[in-house]
């Protein structure tokens, strides 16, 4: 298992379109625990693929550490509790159903310290290949439905910048602009744009 640099805002490969994964292999389990394991290490509940410079569609979310409180916005800071480790690997994931509307704030590995507001369908329901590689579905809402929408846009090259408005996001330009100029420190292994 390995700890992957994570690619920061700015980067070509996160605007790219990922592959399906084809079958499991090696290097297909190898990348699962790799996203996992970096997951946890930048203290994320979520990370897909393309954050570490993979094009290949699989996201994982730390449901465990969603069920025990983690929340979005304390991406990239040290937890302060356990969290009993309870990994949800998604391969191939598809979007099914969506329902509702709700504005949730959001944050992003690969977007270190900025934050958004942003409107996303409330619950959710997702067909995909599991750790197995077997055809699973899940139906979510609260955070999970939020962060599983949130990496598997990444899987498209979408970032959540993306889905604010115009004038809010020229409110961000100046902040967006440091992270790709790589003036931006985190405390997990990344990528900026200019180291590329
Ligand atoms: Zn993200």
């Amino acid at each position: 298992m390995s700890i992957l640099p994570i690619y920061l805002y700015g980067a070509d490969v996160l605007r790219k379109k990922a592959k399906p994964v084809q079958k499991l292999d090696d290097s297909t389990i190898k990348l699962m625990y790799d996203l996992a394991e970096t997951m946890h290490k930048a203290n994320g509940i979520g990370l897909a693929a393309t954050q570490v410079g993979d094009l290949r569609r699989m996201l994982v979310v730390d449901v465990g550490a969603i069920e025990s409180g983690a929340r979005d916005e304390d991406e990239g800071k040290p937890r302060e509790y356990e969290t009993e480790s309870k990994v949800l690997v998604m391969i191939n994931p598809e979007l099914k159903l969506a329902e509702g509307t709700i504005t949730m704030e959001e944050g992003c590995l690969s977007i270190p310290e900025l934050r958004a507001e942003v409107d996303r369908p409330e619950a959710i329901q997702v067909k995909y290949r599991d750790v197995n590689f077997e055809e699973s579905e899940i139906t979510a809402d609260g955070l999970v439905a939020r962060v599983i929408q949130h990496e598997m846009d990444h899987l498209d090259g979408v970032m959540f910048v993306d889905h604010i408005g115009k004038t809010r996001r020229a409110l961000l330009r100046s902040e967006l602009k440091k992270i790709e100029k790589g003036e931006v420190d985190t405390s997990y292994p990344s990528i900026s744009s200019v180291e590329v």
